[in-house]
């Protein structure tokens, strides 16, 4: 069984245990069912939980040399007409704020100097963090 068919039978069956238990103690079956409803999407909330401390620990891309500009403020360069026809070519971003241009590679990302050199910046730790090439 998978999980796109468990997770209904799951919910379907807190919510009627739910109100079958509420409707047994006198509390009622709708409080017993609303109680049983939350305790089935209790693992969507725990994992959306942890989602959202998982991209604070690690997020998606390190902050700008310049410490004003986070991963969800870069802008998604279009890629260069020769990039595109490589394949597989790093994804550029910009630092609204300073200007920078930086190439994301997976487990690399690195600074696009004016001259259009490519300049070591941050890289992925064992872990997953970033830390300074
Ligand atoms: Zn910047």
């Amino acid at each position: 069984m998978n999980l796109e068919r468990a997770y209904p039978a799951w919910f379907a069956t807190c919510a009627l245990v739910g109100a079958l238990i509420g409707k047994a103690m006198g509390h009622g079956a709708i409080e017993g069912l609303t109680t049983g409803m939350l305790v089935a999407a209790s693992p969507i909330i725990l994992l959306g939980l942890a989602h959202v401390a998982l991209a604070f620990w690690r997020p998606v891309l390190p902050p700008c040399r310049c410490g004003r500009c986070n991963h969800s403020q870069y802008g998604l360069e279009a890629p260069a007409p020769g990039d595109a026809a490589a394949g597989g070519a790093p994804l550029r971003f910009r630092c609204p704020r300073c200007d920078r241009s930086y190439e994301f590679t997976p487990g690399r990302f690195d600074e696009l100097s004016s001259a259009g050199h490519v300049v070591p910046y941050m890289r992925h730790t064992k872990w997953g963090r970033w830390k300074p090439a």
